[in-house]
């Protein structure tokens, strides 16, 4: 006998209708897709589509080997001519490297794209954290104004609402810059530095390297005396001050709701000033309740070997969104309109012929191919939740007529063979 063998540990199959398990079904998926497209497309968005796979480099680069993603989380290897490759574990870093490829500062002032895809992380798996999962995210570059900031948390907020997701809560935080960010850091490697016992190994080793990255460690302990630590809106310099002031007068102006939570730092070095997260309150996600976060990147361009321009961005969470959509118990299947049954052998043909001509008329039909009896057609018809059944036999082949019979129950609707379409459209 041959061995089955299993998916990759973390990485999940998405499947259609009610078969997937604890994943949202992929007309879930595919929903928050469209909706994020269309919805992007209106804010002047456009797609970029980047591969998998980068040089690790970019990603040690500009996450930074200090953070659990580079450190601890990223797939990487070997190809077959010796290059470290690295399947990607987020959006920006690649996209910032397109950008940069395809000179595209050169052909426009500002820059706006987003993605959505496959992100790699080698972490340890619950519920809404996974080692392959899938980010929608934008990036806006060229432009350093608070408005930039807001246009992408609104396209944010107004995407939650599209879906319907109310119980998402924006926090918003300020990293400051070079300016000020050392000031706050000395203060926070003092009150570190005092609490050092108190820290796990890799903090203690952060606290040397990169303090900052301590605020971000998930560790309880550690978040204990995080939660002691200096407040780093205390340190920021007057233009930092006057940058994170705009952004919260221009959410204001918008209506935008938000709390200022000085602790969200994020997982990624790369960002200045305005750093933000999107955090649901439902208990379906655990301890994976932030559903997506972003920020400031002022000066990742220059230091990938790029134009000094400013960016901003945002990455969020596909499954956690669907998960959320689940739980609120939203279907996005739609049932087939109708289903063509066949009565006897010599109408097979003309059913067959009629199924895809409906088709191609825009309705969903449905066929069973395998062909069997009629009841066990019905049956079939049955379990689709089609709206309608129309069996056709040689009386409706004849009569060139046939019914539409409902099938949640009510009186068939007699039709015209080459009426169909219409008739089905018609009926509410
Ligand atoms: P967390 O704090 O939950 O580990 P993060 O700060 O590492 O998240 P980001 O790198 O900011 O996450 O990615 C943005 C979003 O992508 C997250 O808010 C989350 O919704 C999603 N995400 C990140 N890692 C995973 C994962 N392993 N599985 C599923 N979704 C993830
Ligand atoms: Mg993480």
């Amino acid at each position: 006998m041959s061995q089955k063998i299993a998916g990759v540990k973390g990485m999940n199959d998405l499947l259609p209708g009610e078969l997937g398990g604890e994943m949202a079904p992929v007309e879930t998926w595919q929903h928050v897709e469209r909706t994020a497209r269309e919805l992007f497309a209106r804010f002047g968005y456009g797609e970029i589509r980047t591969p998998m796979v980068e040089d690790t480099a970019l990603f040690v680069r500009s996450v930074g080997e200090e953070t659990d993603i580079v450190g601890k989380e990223m797939y990487t290897f070997e190809d077959k001519a010796g290059r470290s490759l690295s399947l990607r574990p987020e959006g920006t870093a690649p996209a910032v490297r397109a950008y940069i490829e395809h000179s595209v500062a050169n052909q426009e002032p500002l820059t706006r794209w987003y993605y959505i895809g496959p992100m790699f992380r080698y972490e340890r798996m619950k519920t809404g954290r996974y080692r392959q999962f899938f980010q929608i995210g934008a990036e806006a570059i060229g432009s350093r104004e608070a408005a930039q900031d807001v246009e992408l948390m609104d396209m944010v907020v107004q995407l939650l609402e599209a879906l319907g997701l109310k119980e998402v809560s924006l926090n918003l935080n300020s990293l400051g810059d070079d300016a000020c960010r050392p000031v706050f850091q000395q203060k926070l490697v003092e009150h570190l530095t005092a609490h050092r016992a108190e820290l796990c190994e890799d903090c203690q080793r952060r606290l040397e390297s990169n303090p900052m990255r301590v605020l971000d460690c998930k560790n309880a302990k550690c978040q204990a005396v995080v939660q002691a630590a200096p407040d780093i809106l205390q340190f920021l310099c007057e233009p930092c001050k006057a940058h994170f002031g705009d952004v919260r007068r221009k959410l204001d102006v918008l209506g935008v709701r938000y709390v200022i939570n000085p602790r969200i730092v994020r997982g990624l070095d790369y960002y200045t000033r305005t750093t933000f997260e999107f955090i649901a309150a439902h208990p379906a996600l655990g301890t994976a309740s932030t559903v997506g976060g972003g920020g400031r990147y002022d000066k990742l361009l220059k230091s990938l070997g790029g134009p000094d321009l400013p960016a901003v961005g945002f990455g969020l969470g596909l499954d956690r969104l669907t998960l959320l959509l689940k739980e609120g118990g939203q279907k996005y299947a739609p049932p087939p309109d109708v289903f063509i049954a066949v009565a006897d052998e010599g109408s097979a043909d003309e059913a067959f012929k009629l199924a895809s001509r409906l088709r191609r008329e825009g309705l969903r039909v449905e066929f069973d191919t395998r062909g069997g009896s009629l009841k066990s057609q019905m049956k079939r018809a049955d379990k689709t939740r089609a709206r309608f059944a129309l069996v056709l036999g040689q009386t409706e082949r004849e009569s060139g007529k046939g019914q539409l019979k409902p099938m949640a129950g009510g009186e068939p609707i007699p039709v015209a063979l080459n009426e169909v379409a219409q008739t089905v459209r018609a009926a509410h």
